[in-house]
């Protein structure tokens, strides 16, 4: 599941930080969520929660934040939330996205132009904002 890899890299990333601000223990983590990653943030909580055991993030509160994701498209300059294709889109889409991101040209066009030469511009990735 990629919520786990994901819960991995994010417990590997938090400790290095905290080592590196020489924090002894760490009591909040807040992480950005990519709107495009559709994470299951249940999943990705209750990984975290196992595999922080014995480390020092054993007993840090983890808050999430959703970034909404924005589309910008090449061919005529348009801007758009994804929240607004992604609603659009069938389950078996949804679900492609949700493993690999990269589908998204497959099935998303630029609701101004047709296009699909388009980027997404924010929303991508999960990242630690903050460390307490
Ligand atoms: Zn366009």
């Amino acid at each position: 599941m990629h919520e786990w890899a994901l819960a991995e890299a994010i417990i590997n990333s938090a400790i290095n930080i905290a080592q590196n601000k020489n924090l002894s223990k760490v009591e909040s983590v807040l992480l950005r969520v990519g709107e495009i990653q559709q994470i299951d943030l249940d999943i990705l909580s209750y990984a975290i929660k196992e595999l922080s055991q014995g480390t020092l993030l054993e007993n840090a509160h983890f808050k999430y934040k959703i970034h909404p994701a924005k589309i910008f498209c090449h061919n005529c300059g348009n801007l758009w939330d994804y929240s607004e294709s992604f609603s659009k889109l069938q389950e078996e889409e949804k679900e492609a996205i949700h493993f690999i991101p990269e589908t998204i040209h497959v099935y998303v066009r630029c609701p101004k132009c047709g296009s699909v030469d388009f980027e997404i511009k924010e929303g991508r990735g999960v990242w630690i904002e903050e460390i307490t």
